[in-house]
């Protein structure tokens, strides 16, 4: 059987060769020490660290699609590090941890670099940096009081920018200042994940795919129940995404959301006459952030947030194919990017977002006799985090009582969101109320109340983390 291709986006297309296969789908009783069940970045990292802690495991990933069919194989590309949530990681770590936990964050771009290099990997990485910055007067500064933050735990890693340097940085007048963080990147999703799976086949690690769980036995041994067959283990690992909405216990801690990219077809010498050519990837302050790279073969990029909002488990649901929100993807380009807004986009894709309300991942084991842990809600913030947060689930998976076993962000998941259908209502109110605030505010308008309130119920993204303490 082949690999499909059809109705992927272009990350994907470029990264599946045409003669490569699918790895087989589970059938038959399997064993296993760990099976993990989610092939993307989150448990491929987590196959690979544990099999590097402990090479005699037997570690076996089941994959509803094939690695990467994801939010891995379709994201943005952006490796952040996650400063921009010091308060909310000092909220659950303490001081001490939420310090080691943006370091590790930060070194992520380079770590992942490295790994690359090392399995010869070209998943097109380029160290530019990040530039956050302000398109409009009421988001001026929005950064400021994550850099007094900063400096007050000593760490200062972003640089401000004035409108003039952005300018001269990225051809863009449209950003009114900002901050730069040098160790940011961008790569190319679909290389890295589906290189990710080829270094874990090599390592040994079994991996099913076009084998969605059907059933997940919760007895002393865990056992996956597939279409086709089964596989027991000693532990089991939950990296489903937004699909962990499909785990009871799981789903109070997050609401789905899609996010929606773009890409125009390369336009080098575009590029290179507006001063964009192999630039720092590019984010505004909106609640539903947008942001702007370029691609290795110089394709210009945007993608945004707050897009189809999940309901139920998302089973049969259709974050899939071509995005319904170019326009909205256009607007935004207008804005950052006027220059390069007349492009058409040669693709455009969807895919959803697990986002938490603090937009710190969860992770644990689910209540119970069964050895079975979850690791979810990256809240758009997957690329960088999942490498470190790796070390978080094989410690969890194996047993091992250490710092990531032991750190802030391993909890119970908090019961933030109210069931179906008030959920889906009262999503569509906040994500309404937001996108009446993000435009209000790109327009010097006051905003009422309402719109006030409401908006502030606005889930952690990629700047924002609300600090609050969630409750259990
Ligand atoms: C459009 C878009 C843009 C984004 N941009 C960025 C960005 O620039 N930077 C960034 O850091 N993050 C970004 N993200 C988020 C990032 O992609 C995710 O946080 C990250 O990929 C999460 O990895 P994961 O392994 O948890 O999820 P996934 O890659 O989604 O993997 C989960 C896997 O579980 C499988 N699965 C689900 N249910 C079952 C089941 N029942 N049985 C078996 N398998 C199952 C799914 O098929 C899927 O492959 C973006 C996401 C989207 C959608």
């Amino acid at each position: 059987m082949k690999t499909r291709k059809l109705g992927r986006c272009v990350w994907l297309r470029e990264a599946i060769a045409d003669d490569e296969q699918d790895q087989p789908p589970l059938q038959g009783q399997q064993k296993a020490d760990v099976c993990i069940v989610g092939g993307g970045y989150a448990g491929l990292w987590t196959a690979l660290e544990i099999k590097a802690r402990d090479p005699a495991c037997d570690v076996a990933i089941v994959e509803a699609d094939i690695c990467g069919g994801g939010a891995s194989g379709r994201n943005s590309g952006m490796v952040l590090s996650q400063w921009a949530k010091i308060d909310a990681l000092r909220n659950f770590c303490g001081e001490d941890g939420a310090v080691r936990l943006g370091k590790a964050f930060g070194a992520s771009a380079h770590n992942i670099e490295v790994f690359c290099k090392t399995n010869g990997i070209d998943a097109e990485f380029r160290p530019d940096g990040w530039i956050w910055g302000s398109t409009c007067a009421a988001h001026d500064g929005s950064w400021r009081g994550i850099l007094e933050s900063l400096a007050r735990s000593g760490q200062s890693p972003f640089q401000e920018l004035t409108a003039q340097q952005i300018a001269e940085r990225c051809g863009t007048t449209s950003f009114r200042g900002g901050i730069y963080d040098p160790t940011a990147a961008t790569l190319h999703p679909g290389k890295l994940v589906r290189g990710i799976r080829r270094v874990a086949l090599g390592k040994g690690i079994r991996i099913f795919e076009n084998s969605p769980m059907r059933h997940l036995e919760r007895t002393a041994e865990p056992r996956i129940h597939t279409a086709a067959g089964s596989l027991t283990a000693k532990t089991c690992v939950l990296t489903m995404n937004a699909w962990s909405l499909g785990i009871p216990e799981l789903k109070s801690a997050i609401v789905v959301l899609a996010s929606d990219d773009a890409v125009t077809e390369p336009v080098p010498d575009l590029l290179e006459k507006l001063g964009y050519l192999g630039k720092p990837l590019m984010g505004d302050s909106q609640t539903f952030v947008t942001g702007f790279r370029t691609t290795a073969n110089h394709r210009f990029q945007p993608g945004i947030s707050g897009g189809i909002i999940g309901f139920g488990s998302l089973a049969g649901q259709r974050f899939e194919g071509r995005s319904i929100r170019d326009a909205e993807i256009r607007a935004c380009v207008q804005r950052g990017f006027p220059a390069l807004a007349h492009l058409p986009f040669a693709d455009s894709w969807c895919g959803p977002i697990d986002r938490t309300q603090s937009g710190l991942p969860l992770f644990g084991k689910l209540p119970g006799p069964s050895n079975i842990f979850y690791g979810y809600g990256f809240s758009g913030n997957g690329v960088a985090t999942t490498p470190v947060t790796a070390r978080i689930l094989a410690s969890l998976a194996l047993g091992v009582k250490d710092e990531w076993s032991g750190c802030g962000l391993v909890r119970a998941p908090e019961r933030w969101m109210p069931p179906e259908p008030i959920r889906y209502v009262g999503a569509h109110m906040v994500r309404a109320a937001i996108r009446r605030k993000d435009d209000l505010n790109q327009r010097s308008k006051r905003i009422g109340p309402i719109v006030r309130a409401l908006s502030a119920m606005a889930p952690g993204g990629i700047t924002t983390s609300t600090v609050k303490k969630e409750r259990n």
